[in-house]
């Protein structure tokens, strides 16, 4: 008998991709490249605060948000009630990024075994108080076990007028950049957060030592969604030209509007809005307060850009801050220190993808 050889070559190892290396968006934008669209109604897909629907007179906006314990949020701090709280509010943010109306949300929910029924309420309580708040209607979900930890998915829905609604793409040369309340503090409170849970896993006798830090733990527990300044803009006649919420940090999200408009943007550092005591705060934990606002992420905030004409609107609503200026692409997308120096703006938001997190 002749002995067999196998002469077929091995076949060659296929390098495979990993999701550090492509990051969030990356993986976004892989997933999405080929989706094809069937219907003239859909106005917009894929990137920006929400989808966009023609409804006719109006247009429906749709955006979604998945929630991972362990990834965004941890329980050992989270009270379950600011959990669901958190979680419409996030979604509110969205639509009122896009200068809609939030209307109705859905929310699926996985739990493991460790949860109670009691443990559950508390979550609907949350999210009740925040549909009541904001005056969403929950209109259904769906409900599963999981193996391990709780999972929270939320879609919510919003409308607008046709021609009202406002996109990523629509700066123009020469806006002014503008953003409401201030930033940094819910992460100096995340930052707290994790350090108390530190010091209680060395030390289970030690008491969390957070009083005095309300605000800034109230900014990452209990978030709120600046639909106040949307309607107060709506009502003096302010029509943005590009809008996203800040929820990846300042830096990452002004990059969007860049973009996504074609533009650069003259970013003034001083003009940054950081509470007093998230600066001190910052410094305490050996970070440059204005590094918090360009990357702490999830303050929720509405970054925005409108016409320079529209100056005497905005300069009369309190609570917005005029931090910039949109240049041309060529220009470069650059943050201007107190002492002139122009520094380059680089994403380093939060991307749950990339390992160093
Ligand atoms: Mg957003």
């Amino acid at each position: 008998m002749f002995e067999k050889k196998e002469t077929r070559p091995e076949p060659a190892k296929q390098r495979l991709t990993s999701l550090a290396e492509l990051g969030e968006f990356g993986l976004i934008e892989r997933l999405t490249r080929e989706v094809k669209r069937f219907h003239p109604e859909t106005l917009k897909g894929v990137g920006d605060d929400a989808a966009v629907i023609d409804m006719g007179e109006k247009v429906l906006l749709v955006s979604t948000d998945l929630l991972i314990e362990g990834i965004h949020f941890d329980l050992t701090y989270m009270p379950l009630m600011h959990l669901g709280y958190k979680a419409v509010v996030v979604n509110v943010s969205d639509i009122a990024a896009m200068n809609g109306i939030p209307a109705q949300v859905t929310v699926s929910i996985a739990l493991s075994s460790r949860f109670s029924a009691e443990a559950i309420d508390e979550i609907y309580a949350g999210i009740r108080l925040a549909c009541d708040k904001y005056k969403v209607d929950l209109v259904g979900g769906d409900t599963s076990t999981s193996t391990t930890g709780l999972m929270l998915s939320l879609t919510i829905l919003g409308t607008v007028n046709k021609g009202d609604e406002v996109y990523r793409s629509g700066a123009q040369e020469g806006d002014l950049l503008c953003v409401t309340g201030d930033l940094g503090s819910a992460y100096m409170g995340l930052l707290l957060l994790e350090r108390e849970k530190s010091v209680f896993k060395a030390n289970p006798a030690m008491q969390p030592e957070l009083s005095g830090f309300d605000y800034q733990i109230g900014r990452q527990l209990r978030p709120e969604a600046r639909t106040d300044i949307r309607n107060m803009m709506v009502g003096t006649g302010l029509k943005p030209t590009a809008m996203i919420d800040i929820s990846d940090g300042l830096s990452s999200d002004l990059l969007h509007i860049c973009k996504q408009s074609n533009l650069g943007c003259n970013l003034f550092e001083a003009k940054i809005p950081i509470d007093e005591q998230t600066r001190e705060l910052a410094l305490e934990f050996n970070i440059i307060p204005v590094v918090a606002a360009l990357s702490g992420g999830e303050d929720y905030e509405l970054l925005f850009t409108i016409s320079q004409k529209d100056y005497d609107k905005v300069k009369d609503i309190s609570g917005i801050s005029i931090i910039g200026h949109m240049t041309a692409a060529s220009q470069g997308k650059n943050m201007i220190t107190p002492d002139g120096h122009v520094v380059p703006l680089t994403a380093q938001g939060w991307d749950g993808m990339k390992p160093e997190r």
